[in-house]
Protein backbone atom coordinates (compact mmCIF):
# COMPACT_ATOMS: atom_id res chain seq x y z
CA UNK A 1 0.00 0.00 0.00
CA UNK A 2 1.25 3.45 -0.68
CA UNK A 3 0.12 6.57 1.59
CA UNK A 4 1.76 10.30 1.39
CA UNK A 5 3.28 9.87 5.07
CA UNK A 6 4.49 6.16 5.13
CA UNK A 7 4.74 5.97 1.34
CA UNK A 8 4.99 2.30 -0.44
CA UNK A 9 4.65 -0.62 3.08
CA UNK A 10 3.08 -2.89 4.33
CA UNK A 11 4.41 -5.72 1.56
CA UNK A 12 3.49 -9.33 2.39
CA UNK A 13 2.59 -12.33 0.35
CA UNK A 14 -0.98 -13.59 1.60
CA UNK A 15 -3.69 -15.87 0.32
CA UNK A 16 -5.99 -14.60 -2.36
CA UNK A 17 -8.91 -12.83 -0.90
CA UNK A 18 -11.01 -10.25 -1.72
CA UNK A 19 -10.15 -6.49 -1.10
CA UNK A 20 -12.41 -4.33 0.97
CA UNK A 21 -13.03 -1.26 -0.73
CA UNK A 22 -14.86 1.70 -0.12
CA UNK A 23 -17.52 2.46 -2.49
CA UNK A 24 -15.88 6.34 -3.06
CA UNK A 25 -12.68 4.57 -3.79
CA UNK A 26 -11.16 6.91 -6.37
CA UNK A 27 -10.87 3.98 -9.09
CA UNK A 28 -13.74 3.40 -8.82
CA UNK A 29 -15.14 6.27 -10.06
CA UNK A 30 -12.00 8.18 -11.86
CA UNK A 31 -10.35 4.96 -13.44
CA UNK A 32 -6.63 5.30 -12.09
CA UNK A 33 -5.69 1.92 -12.86
CA UNK A 34 -2.73 0.31 -14.24
CA UNK A 35 -1.32 -3.33 -14.89
CA UNK A 36 1.24 -5.23 -16.40
CA UNK A 37 1.12 -8.74 -17.72
CA UNK A 38 4.16 -11.46 -17.89
CA UNK A 39 5.17 -14.75 -17.72
CA UNK A 40 6.73 -17.61 -15.82
CA UNK A 41 8.06 -20.99 -17.38
CA UNK A 42 8.73 -24.07 -16.09
CA UNK A 43 12.21 -24.93 -17.66
CA UNK A 44 12.57 -28.95 -19.19
CA UNK A 45 15.20 -29.48 -16.15
CA UNK A 46 12.72 -28.15 -14.06
CA UNK A 47 13.76 -24.71 -13.04
CA UNK A 48 11.54 -21.35 -13.92
CA UNK A 49 12.17 -18.42 -15.97
CA UNK A 50 10.86 -14.79 -16.15
CA UNK A 51 11.42 -13.35 -19.41
CA UNK A 52 12.37 -9.55 -18.82
CA UNK A 53 10.90 -8.89 -15.82
CA UNK A 54 13.03 -5.84 -15.36
CA UNK A 55 10.88 -3.98 -18.54
CA UNK A 56 7.55 -4.86 -17.35
CA UNK A 57 8.95 -2.69 -14.19
CA UNK A 58 10.24 0.40 -16.10
CA UNK A 59 6.78 0.04 -17.66
CA UNK A 60 4.69 0.19 -15.13
CA UNK A 61 7.14 2.91 -13.37
CA UNK A 62 6.08 4.64 -16.79
CA UNK A 63 2.20 3.94 -16.95
CA UNK A 64 2.17 5.50 -12.68
CA UNK A 65 3.41 8.59 -13.87
CA UNK A 66 1.49 9.22 -17.01
CA UNK A 67 -1.86 8.71 -14.98
CA UNK A 68 -0.20 10.81 -11.87
CA UNK A 69 -0.20 7.45 -9.58
CA UNK A 70 2.60 6.80 -7.42
CA UNK A 71 5.49 5.14 -9.01
CA UNK A 72 6.29 1.90 -7.48
CA UNK A 73 9.95 1.34 -6.77
CA UNK A 74 11.32 -1.02 -10.20
CA UNK A 75 12.90 -3.51 -7.44
CA UNK A 76 9.91 -4.11 -5.33
CA UNK A 77 8.07 -4.68 -8.10
CA UNK A 78 10.05 -7.27 -9.45
CA UNK A 79 10.95 -8.37 -6.06
CA UNK A 80 6.83 -8.74 -5.77
CA UNK A 81 6.42 -11.11 -8.65
CA UNK A 82 9.31 -13.08 -7.89
CA UNK A 83 8.02 -13.93 -4.46
CA UNK A 84 4.87 -14.90 -5.75
CA UNK A 85 6.27 -16.97 -8.48
CA UNK A 86 8.25 -19.04 -6.23
CA UNK A 87 5.22 -19.52 -3.88
CA UNK A 88 3.28 -20.40 -7.02
CA UNK A 89 6.11 -22.84 -8.33
CA UNK A 90 3.65 -25.62 -8.19
CA UNK A 91 1.18 -24.37 -10.49
CA UNK A 92 3.03 -23.54 -13.53
CA UNK A 93 2.35 -25.71 -16.02
CA UNK A 94 4.62 -27.45 -18.41
CA UNK A 95 4.07 -27.81 -22.10
CA UNK A 96 3.11 -25.07 -23.70
CA UNK A 97 1.41 -23.80 -20.84
CA UNK A 98 2.88 -21.11 -18.18
CA UNK A 99 1.92 -19.05 -14.97
CA UNK A 100 0.74 -16.06 -15.91
CA UNK A 101 1.30 -13.08 -13.80
CA UNK A 102 -0.65 -9.63 -13.52
CA UNK A 103 0.92 -6.63 -11.22
CA UNK A 104 -1.48 -4.18 -11.09
CA UNK A 105 -2.43 -1.02 -9.24
CA UNK A 106 -5.69 0.99 -8.15
CA UNK A 107 -6.32 4.07 -6.52
CA UNK A 108 -7.66 3.79 -2.89
CA UNK A 109 -8.00 6.51 -1.58
CA UNK A 110 -11.67 7.64 -0.47
CA UNK A 111 -12.40 10.66 -1.80
CA UNK A 112 -14.69 11.75 -4.86
CA UNK A 113 -13.00 14.45 -6.46
CA UNK A 114 -11.36 14.61 -9.78
CA UNK A 115 -7.55 14.72 -8.89
CA UNK A 116 -4.88 12.26 -8.23
CA UNK A 117 -5.50 9.69 -5.95
CA UNK A 118 -3.32 10.08 -2.53
CA UNK A 119 -3.33 6.21 -1.82
CA UNK A 120 -2.35 3.51 -3.71
CA UNK A 121 -2.86 -0.47 -3.47
CA UNK A 122 0.17 -2.58 -6.03
CA UNK A 123 -0.89 -6.03 -6.00
CA UNK A 124 0.10 -9.56 -8.28
CA UNK A 125 -1.91 -12.30 -8.68
CA UNK A 126 -1.46 -15.03 -10.96
CA UNK A 127 -3.07 -18.23 -13.10
CA UNK A 128 -2.07 -21.09 -14.93
CA UNK A 129 -2.61 -20.40 -18.75
CA UNK A 130 -2.30 -22.19 -22.04
CA UNK A 131 -2.14 -21.31 -25.33
CA UNK A 132 -3.69 -18.13 -25.72
CA UNK A 133 -5.79 -18.65 -29.27
CA UNK A 134 -8.30 -21.27 -29.36
CA UNK A 135 -6.69 -24.15 -31.36
CA UNK A 136 -2.85 -22.96 -30.96
CA UNK A 137 -0.81 -20.84 -32.74
CA UNK A 138 -3.16 -21.29 -35.74
CA UNK A 139 -3.19 -18.00 -38.26
CA UNK A 140 -5.74 -15.58 -36.82
CA UNK A 141 -8.39 -13.50 -38.53
CA UNK A 142 -7.97 -9.14 -38.15
CA UNK A 143 -10.98 -7.17 -38.48
CA UNK A 144 -9.88 -3.33 -38.89
CA UNK A 145 -11.81 -1.20 -36.80
CA UNK A 146 -12.76 2.13 -39.03
CA UNK A 147 -15.62 3.25 -36.49
CA UNK A 148 -13.34 3.34 -33.55
CA UNK A 149 -10.18 4.32 -32.41
CA UNK A 150 -8.12 3.06 -29.28
CA UNK A 151 -5.58 5.82 -28.77
CA UNK A 152 -4.74 9.68 -29.89
CA UNK A 153 -1.68 11.68 -29.13
CA UNK A 154 -1.33 13.02 -25.66
CA UNK A 155 -3.60 10.37 -24.74
CA UNK A 156 -2.68 7.32 -22.97
CA UNK A 157 -2.04 4.51 -25.57
CA UNK A 158 1.77 4.36 -24.51
CA UNK A 159 0.65 2.82 -21.11
CA UNK A 160 -1.36 0.24 -19.75
CA UNK A 161 -4.29 1.46 -17.74
CA UNK A 162 -7.11 -0.19 -17.56
CA UNK A 163 -9.24 2.71 -19.58
CA UNK A 164 -7.50 2.05 -22.88
CA UNK A 165 -8.91 -1.63 -22.65
CA UNK A 166 -12.38 -0.60 -21.62
CA UNK A 167 -12.29 1.40 -24.79
CA UNK A 168 -11.74 -1.23 -26.68
CA UNK A 169 -14.24 -3.66 -25.61
CA UNK A 170 -16.90 -2.57 -28.41
CA UNK A 171 -14.51 -2.56 -31.86
CA UNK A 172 -13.44 -6.00 -30.33
CA UNK A 173 -16.81 -6.87 -29.74
CA UNK A 174 -16.97 -5.68 -33.75
CA UNK A 175 -14.25 -7.63 -34.72
CA UNK A 176 -15.88 -10.82 -33.00
CA UNK A 177 -19.20 -10.10 -34.83
CA UNK A 178 -17.33 -10.14 -38.17
CA UNK A 179 -16.01 -13.86 -37.38
CA UNK A 180 -12.71 -12.41 -36.42
CA UNK A 181 -10.41 -13.52 -33.59
CA UNK A 182 -9.14 -9.48 -32.99
CA UNK A 183 -9.47 -6.05 -33.74
CA UNK A 184 -6.42 -3.97 -35.24
CA UNK A 185 -7.05 0.15 -34.96
CA UNK A 186 -6.23 2.44 -37.09
CA UNK A 187 -4.61 6.22 -35.84
CA UNK A 188 -7.14 8.79 -34.35
CA UNK A 189 -6.65 11.61 -36.41
CA UNK A 190 -6.39 10.52 -40.10
CA UNK A 191 -7.57 6.64 -40.00
CA UNK A 192 -5.35 5.72 -42.33
CA UNK A 193 -2.40 4.63 -40.29
CA UNK A 194 -1.81 0.89 -38.81
CA UNK A 195 -1.36 1.31 -34.97
CA UNK A 196 -1.58 -1.75 -33.20
CA UNK A 197 -4.38 -4.58 -32.12
CA UNK A 198 -6.02 -4.55 -28.99
CA UNK A 199 -3.58 -6.06 -26.87
CA UNK A 200 -0.49 -7.11 -29.25
CA UNK A 201 1.85 -5.34 -32.06
CA UNK A 202 2.22 -5.83 -35.83
CA UNK A 203 4.81 -6.69 -38.07
CA UNK A 204 4.94 -6.82 -41.81
CA UNK A 205 7.32 -8.94 -43.66
CA UNK A 206 8.74 -7.53 -47.31
CA UNK A 207 9.63 -9.80 -49.91
CA UNK A 208 12.58 -7.79 -49.85
CA UNK A 209 14.00 -9.15 -46.46
CA UNK A 210 12.81 -5.91 -44.86
CA UNK A 211 10.55 -5.74 -42.02
CA UNK A 212 7.90 -2.86 -40.95
CA UNK A 213 6.49 -2.35 -37.70
CA UNK A 214 5.03 1.08 -36.58
CA UNK A 215 6.70 3.52 -34.69
CA UNK A 216 6.30 4.40 -31.18
CA UNK A 217 5.07 7.65 -31.65
CA UNK A 218 2.76 7.84 -27.95
CA UNK A 219 -0.10 5.94 -29.29
CA UNK A 220 0.83 2.53 -29.23
CA UNK A 221 2.21 0.20 -26.39
CA UNK A 222 6.09 -0.25 -26.35
CA UNK A 223 5.63 -4.13 -26.35
CA UNK A 224 8.65 -5.96 -24.75
CA UNK A 225 7.97 -8.58 -27.50
CA UNK A 226 7.74 -6.32 -30.09
CA UNK A 227 11.41 -4.31 -28.77
CA UNK A 228 12.55 -8.56 -28.54
CA UNK A 229 11.69 -8.97 -32.15
CA UNK A 230 12.88 -6.10 -33.35
CA UNK A 231 16.39 -7.52 -31.58
CA UNK A 232 15.99 -11.02 -33.20
CA UNK A 233 14.74 -9.95 -36.26
CA UNK A 234 17.77 -7.81 -36.66
CA UNK A 235 20.38 -10.31 -36.01
CA UNK A 236 18.49 -13.06 -38.55
CA UNK A 237 19.35 -10.61 -41.30
CA UNK A 238 16.06 -8.52 -41.58
CA UNK A 239 16.19 -5.12 -42.09
CA UNK A 240 13.86 -3.92 -39.42
CA UNK A 241 12.12 -0.42 -39.92
CA UNK A 242 10.00 1.30 -37.67
CA UNK A 243 7.51 3.77 -39.68
CA UNK A 244 3.86 4.76 -40.18
CA UNK A 245 2.24 1.75 -42.98
CA UNK A 246 -1.04 2.72 -43.95
CA UNK A 247 -3.95 0.48 -44.33
CA UNK A 248 -4.05 1.52 -48.06
CA UNK A 249 -0.48 0.12 -47.93
CA UNK A 250 -1.40 -3.05 -46.60
CA UNK A 251 -4.22 -4.14 -49.26
CA UNK A 252 -1.60 -3.38 -51.72
CA UNK A 253 1.27 -5.13 -50.51
CA UNK A 254 -1.02 -8.24 -49.70
CA UNK A 255 -2.29 -7.85 -53.35
CA UNK A 256 1.12 -7.45 -54.91
CA UNK A 257 2.40 -10.26 -53.31
CA UNK A 258 5.37 -7.55 -51.95
CA UNK A 259 3.89 -8.41 -48.23
CA UNK A 260 5.11 -12.12 -47.65
CA UNK A 261 4.17 -12.21 -43.90
CA UNK A 262 1.80 -10.41 -41.22
CA UNK A 263 2.13 -11.13 -37.30
CA UNK A 264 1.50 -9.94 -33.85
CA UNK A 265 2.91 -10.30 -30.86
CA UNK A 266 3.05 -9.60 -27.48
CA UNK A 267 3.30 -11.90 -24.27
CA UNK A 268 -0.32 -13.61 -24.39
CA UNK A 269 0.20 -15.16 -27.54
CA UNK A 270 4.17 -14.56 -28.52
CA UNK A 271 3.55 -13.95 -32.19
CA UNK A 272 0.54 -15.47 -34.08
CA UNK A 273 0.32 -14.97 -38.40
CA UNK A 274 -2.26 -13.21 -39.44
CA UNK A 275 -4.25 -14.98 -42.16
CA UNK A 276 -6.89 -12.81 -42.60
CA UNK A 277 -7.65 -9.24 -42.23
CA UNK A 278 -11.45 -8.36 -43.28
CA UNK A 279 -12.67 -4.97 -43.12
CA UNK A 280 -15.93 -2.74 -44.12
CA UNK A 281 -14.80 -2.91 -47.67
CA UNK A 282 -14.14 -6.65 -48.05
CA UNK A 283 -11.33 -8.95 -46.66
CA UNK A 284 -7.76 -9.66 -48.19
CA UNK A 285 -5.21 -12.64 -47.01
CA UNK A 286 -1.45 -12.21 -46.46
CA UNK A 287 0.79 -15.08 -48.16
CA UNK A 288 -1.40 -18.58 -48.43
CA UNK A 289 -2.99 -17.31 -45.20
CA UNK A 290 -0.80 -19.74 -43.08
CA UNK A 291 2.09 -18.98 -40.98
CA UNK A 292 5.32 -17.72 -42.82
CA UNK A 293 8.66 -18.33 -42.53
CA UNK A 294 10.19 -16.06 -40.89
CA UNK A 295 6.92 -15.75 -38.08
CA UNK A 296 7.82 -18.92 -37.65
CA UNK A 297 11.52 -18.60 -36.99
CA UNK A 298 10.62 -15.66 -34.50
CA UNK A 299 8.34 -17.54 -32.52
CA UNK A 300 10.72 -20.87 -32.37
CA UNK A 301 13.14 -18.53 -31.05
CA UNK A 302 11.71 -16.24 -28.80
CA UNK A 303 9.57 -19.10 -27.11
CA UNK A 304 12.59 -21.15 -27.07
CA UNK A 305 14.66 -18.37 -25.55
CA UNK A 306 12.01 -17.93 -22.82
CA UNK A 307 12.11 -21.86 -21.77
CA UNK A 308 15.50 -22.29 -21.79
CA UNK A 309 16.16 -24.48 -24.91
CA UNK A 310 17.92 -21.60 -27.06
CA UNK A 311 20.69 -19.90 -26.03
CA UNK A 312 19.53 -16.15 -24.38
CA UNK A 313 22.48 -14.23 -25.62
CA UNK A 314 20.65 -10.71 -24.75
CA UNK A 315 20.27 -11.54 -20.73
CA UNK A 316 16.65 -11.36 -21.06
CA UNK A 317 16.09 -14.19 -18.59
CA UNK A 318 15.72 -14.34 -15.10
CA UNK A 319 16.41 -17.55 -13.68
CA UNK A 320 13.65 -17.97 -10.36
CA UNK A 321 14.10 -21.48 -9.41
CA UNK A 322 13.70 -21.87 -5.93
CA UNK A 323 16.93 -21.23 -4.14
N1 LIG B 1 -0.26 -3.73 -27.28
C1 LIG B 1 -1.22 -3.77 -26.35
C2 LIG B 1 -2.36 -2.84 -26.46
C3 LIG B 1 -1.14 -4.69 -25.30
O1 LIG B 1 -2.09 -4.75 -24.36
C4 LIG B 1 -0.04 -5.56 -25.24
C5 LIG B 1 0.03 -6.50 -24.16
O2 LIG B 1 0.54 -6.99 -23.46
C6 LIG B 1 0.95 -5.48 -26.24
C7 LIG B 1 0.81 -4.54 -27.24
C8 LIG B 1 2.16 -6.36 -26.22
O3 LIG B 1 3.01 -5.99 -25.18
P1 LIG B 1 4.02 -7.03 -24.52
O4 LIG B 1 4.82 -7.59 -25.63
O5 LIG B 1 4.83 -6.24 -23.58
O6 LIG B 1 3.17 -8.07 -23.88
Amino acid sequence: RYNQAKGWHGARVESRANFPLDPAAAVLHYAQEIFEGLKAYKRDDGGVNLFRPDANARRFHDSAERMAMAPLPEDVFIEAVEQLVRIDRAWIPGGEGSLYLRPFMIASEIFLGVKPSAEYIFSVIASPVGSYFKGGPAPVSIWVSENYTRAAIGGTGAVKCGGNYAASLRAQAEAIQHGCDQVVFLDAAEHRWVEELGGMNVFFVMNDGSVVTPPLAGTILPGITRASIIKLATENGLNVVERPYSFEEWQNDATSGKLREAFACGTAAVVAAIGTVRHAGGEFVIGNAGTGMETEKLRNQLTGIQRGTVADSHGWVKDVTLA
